[in-house]
């Protein structure tokens, strides 16, 4: 994985809603479980950890959508797209769909979750699988290890 020069910015499938990334992620993700499954309307979702102050949104105003619950999934009010999910109980980073950058040919998950629920045929190129998701202790060694494997600004 080679990222480009930060910032970098991206936007919805309109592009109502602007965003732009300051620093790089902390982890790369797919989820396969059938809740991410539906709302990106495909096999499996994307998300890439960037810090919360890292994450800007610089143009529009992205609305809530799926569950409403705690976990905030946030889309573009007018294309609907979904743009980011800021997690329950972790206001340190925001998970940044990120397809939604003007560049996403950097992107590769480092770690897949929930392939106990995973379409059969659905692979990707994640360095570790989880049948749910990593245990909590595992995430500080998962970043670390990610970390690691990027090359030196
Ligand atoms: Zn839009
Ligand atoms: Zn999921």
């Amino acid at each position: 994985m080679t990222m480009q020069n930060l910032p970098l910015e991206g936007g919805c499938r309109c592009g109502q809603v602007r965003l732009k990334i300051s620093a790089p992620p902390l982890l790369t993700m797919a989820c396969h479980c059938t809740g991410c499954q539906k709302m990106s309307s495909s096999a499996y979702s994307l998300s890439a950890a960037i810090p919360a102050d890292g994450f800007e949104v610089t143009a529009g105003e992205p609305v809530i959508g799926g569950l409403h619950g705690a976990t905030r999934h946030y889309f573009c009010p007018h294309c609907l797209t979904w743009m980011f999910t800021r997690p329950e109980g972790m206001d340190w980073f925001v998970n940044l769909r990120p397809t939604m950058l003007d560049d996403a040919s950097w992107f590769s998950p480092f770690i897949e979750t929930f392939t106990g629920e995973k379409l059969p045929w659905a692979a990707t190129a994640a360095v570790h699988s989880y049948e749910t998701i990593p245990p909590m202790e595992t995430y500080a060694v998962l970043v670390k290890e990610f970390a690691e494997k990027q090359p030196a600004a």
